[in-house]
């Protein structure tokens, strides 16, 4: 690909839905009416230029404020649907969605540091802040300067060339998590890091515990929602880089098996069960070390601990010779998350029982309620749960198949 023989025209209309396509014209012309600039920019424009359907569509917008993406939102006949405080906004027109951003700069003070953000700046300012080169080019959607694409670092070049470069040596000081965002990019693009950027890796990446866990986090769940995961992980681990993020995790072939074979389709659920997988071979002090350190909420560390939890209980109980009712027992006070992890280590019968348990015991109601418990002489208190739980049981392993069944039992109960 030559920069000047690239037919934009013909790529955009390749690789955008002719609705976004018109959507984005009629944008760029709003836009350059009220003496401002628009620009597709980002890993929106990279995909582009490398014939791929971009996953979002990411815009610049050059001497305009919120006003005129109200005004713009307005004209298009569509709403904000999130606005932030860094002067980025989500649109929601019919039902496509436009990420806005204005122009911003970002200086950092000290390494590692929370950048301070100011808009109102140009195209090119905007552009310096990226991560790598072929990143931080934009296209400009302005009618009289359609399809330009400023390319201040030679992304195309690199595009061509199948290149991660970072734009300036000090990139990865300012932010360790591109460190993560370019091993991340070779193995999905299939593309080398350029070896200055390589060695700027190995330079700075103990600098990534000097980052919030949040934003690890963040970086760490895109690489697992991604296709090639263990790819990424393994490469990670080369780079003696997942020791730095968390020590011991073991990409042994089993876990690299399970994480080749994952369909990403949920994004809270499958976040939850890729993270339990990650750190299935670690032990308990390990992962409420790695779940603090990143900030997990209540809810992943529930999920990491009933994990942990459930692989000791099947060690040591043999989920296949059980009962129903014992299974139940086993695993009603789990989270479901954390059952299916440990189904992906699980043999074929304890799978078996595990789908049992998911499909059908989980959600067995005991057959009479505590209405009916005591119409049939029970006094209020504990008394009606136990008979509740007793009855559920014997249902679930088949003794109770009916209500009048169910009372008998109940009743042989409260006579004794
Ligand atoms: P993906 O294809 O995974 O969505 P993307 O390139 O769209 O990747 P985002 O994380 O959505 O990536 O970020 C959008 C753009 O913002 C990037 O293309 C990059 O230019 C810029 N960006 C994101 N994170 C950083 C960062 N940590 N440092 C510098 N620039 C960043």
């Amino acid at each position: 690909m030559n920069n000047s023989k690239i037919n934009i025209s013909k790529r955009l209309n390749e690789c955008l839905s002719t609705q976004i396509f018109d959507l984005l014209i009629k944008c760029g012309e709003f836009t350059e009416r009220n003496s401002a600039s628009l620009f597709l920019v980002g890993g929106c424009l990279r995909d582009i230029l490398l014939n791929k359907r971009p996953k979002d569509i990411d815009l610049t917008l050059v001497n305009g404020d919120s006003n005129l993406v109200q005004n713009l939102s307005e004209y298009l006949g569509g709403k904000i649907i999130f606005k932030s405080q860094f002067f980025t906004y989500k649109l929601k027109v019919n039902n496509n969605i436009i990420d806005i951003t204005e122009a911003r700069k970002e200086v950092y003070s000290s390494p590692g540091s929370l950048p301070k953000i100011t808009s109102k700046c140009s195209i090119d300012d905007d552009l310096y802040r990226r991560d790598f080169t072929i990143n931080s080019m934009a296209l400009s959607l302005n009618p009289a300067s359609l399809g330009n694409i400023i390319d201040p670092f030679n992304g195309i070049n690199d595009i061509n060339n199948k290149n991660i470069r970072i734009i300036h040596d000090n990139s990865f000081s300012d932010d360790p998590t591109r460190i993560l965002r370019a091993i991340r990019y070779s193995i999905r693009l299939n593309f080398n890091i350029d070896n200055q950027t390589l060695s700027k890796i190995n330079e700075f990446k103990s600098n990534i515990n000097s980052i919030t866990g949040f934003r690890i986090k963040n970086e760490l769940i895109k690489i697992l929602r991604e296709d090639s995961r263990s790819k990424i992980l393994l490469y990670l681990d080369t780079l003696k880089i997942l020791d730095i993020i968390q020590p011991n995790i073991n990409l042994n072939t089993k876990i690299n098996e399970i994480f080749d074979n994952f369909q990403f389709k949920d994004e809270y659920i499958d976040d939850l069960i890729l993270i339990g997988i990650l750190t299935y071979n670690l032990n308990i002090q390990n992962i409420i070390y790695f779940a603090e350190k990143l900030y997990l909420d209540s809810i992943f560390i529930k999920t990491l601990r009933d994990t942990n939890e459930i692989k000791q209980l099947l060690q040591n109980v043999k989920l296949d010779k059980l009962k129903n009712s014992s299974i139940y027992k086993q695993l009603y006070k789990y989270k479901y998350e954390a059952i299916i992890i440990n189904r992906y280590f699980s043999n074929e019968n304890v799978c078996q029982k595990i789908d049992l348990y998911l499909n059908k015991l989980k959600d067995t109601i005991p057959p009479l309620n505590g209405k009916e418990i005591i119409a049939l002489g029970a006094k209020p208190g504990p008394i009606i749960k136990e008979i509740m739980d007793y009855l559920l049981h014997e249902k679930l392993d088949g003794n109770i198949k009916n209500k009048d069944q169910a009372k008998i039992k109940a009743t042989q109960i409260l006579n004794k």
